[in-house]
């Protein structure tokens, strides 16, 4: 089987010039600059679309590093990170994986999801983490050590955690970790304005219905909604989109399947619009 077939890294190289837009929540870039500086790996930890895949992105752009983006999924072996030998007109090559490819290069490997991933991809992850920071590959005999700008970036939500699904304490004490979560309203407005185009009283607004959604998490909703939806809903307004189905198509429908539910958040819409 071809393995590259169900792993599809993105692979962005930008300058500082062209970071994508990322407003800061706290000391967030100092903290990953000094571990980038140090050669220290970092795991971000926070609920879905909160903007940690933003901040990496803005901050390999700040850097001058190029960027491998993993989404992580139960499927995802060492094998699809580190690489295989494949066919190719009839000869067997050896052709590297993601993070192969970052920790020869220098870049900073982004391993979106990383409790999702088989259990043998933590193995991999264990000596790049340490001081070696090598990269054994055991199909071809190597053993790599990471080029200097090598940084391993990876993230998970704690939400999702369960006992199977779980970050182990040998793998997580190799990071230095960073919590996010949804930005203080303030910002959040000026996110969501920024990436929407849409005039933040506005946006003002679908945040503050945001948050009471959010504080409906644990009860009848398993997540709260994300900035993404937010931005959603706005981008959909701002393209001339009624506000309410909008706000049904994005900040709704995306976070229940019940009707009951859905009834019960439309009916804080309804106090907020
Ligand atoms: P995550 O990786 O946490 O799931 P993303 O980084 O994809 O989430 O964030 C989702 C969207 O939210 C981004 O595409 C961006 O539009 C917006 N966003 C969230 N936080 C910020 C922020 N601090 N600065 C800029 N954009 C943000």
């Amino acid at each position: 089987m071809d393995g590259s077939m169900n792993i599809n890294p993105s692979e962005q190289e930008l300058g500082a010039a062209d970071a994508p837009f990322y407003l800061p929540q706290d000391d967030e870039i100092d903290v990953f600059a000094a571990a980038y500086t140090n050669r220290l790996p970092v795991l971000l930890k926070g609920p879905t679309g909160c903007g940690k895949t933003r901040f990496v992105t803005h901050m390999a752009a700040q850097l001058g590093r190029p960027l491998y983006t993993v989404a992580c999924h139960d499927d995802l072996s060492a094998a699809d990170l580190i690489g295989r030998y494949l066919l190719k007109g009839g000869e067997t090559v050896w052709v590297d994986g993601p993070l192969t490819r970052a920790v020869r290069e220098g870049a900073i490997c982004y391993l979106d999801e990383v409790v999702e991933a088989r259990k043998d991809v933590t193995v991999v992850l264990h000596p790049l983490t340490d001081d070696r920071r090598i990269l054994p590959i055991d199909r071809t005999g190597e053993e790599l050590e990471a080029a200097p700008g090598f940084m391993l970036v990876a993230s998970y939500n704690p939400g999702y955690q369960n006992i199977l699904k779980t970050l182990k304490p040998s793998t997580r004490q190799r990071f230095v970790s960073l919590e996010f979560d949804f930005p203080a309203p303030g910002l959040e407005t000026r996110v969501v304005a920024q990436e929407s185009g849409l005039d933040p009283d506005r946006c003002a607004a679908l945040v503050r219905l945001a948050g009471k959604l959010r504080a409906l998490k644990g009860q009848d909703l398993e997540e709260g909604v994300s900035t993404r939806l937010v931005v959603y809903a706005a981008t959909l307004i701002a393209q001339g989109m009624s506000t309410d189905r909008a706000i049904l198509a994005a900040m709704v429908e995306p976070l229940t399947d019940d009707e009951d539910t859905k009834r019960g958040l439309l009916d804080l819409v309804a106090a907020i619009f």
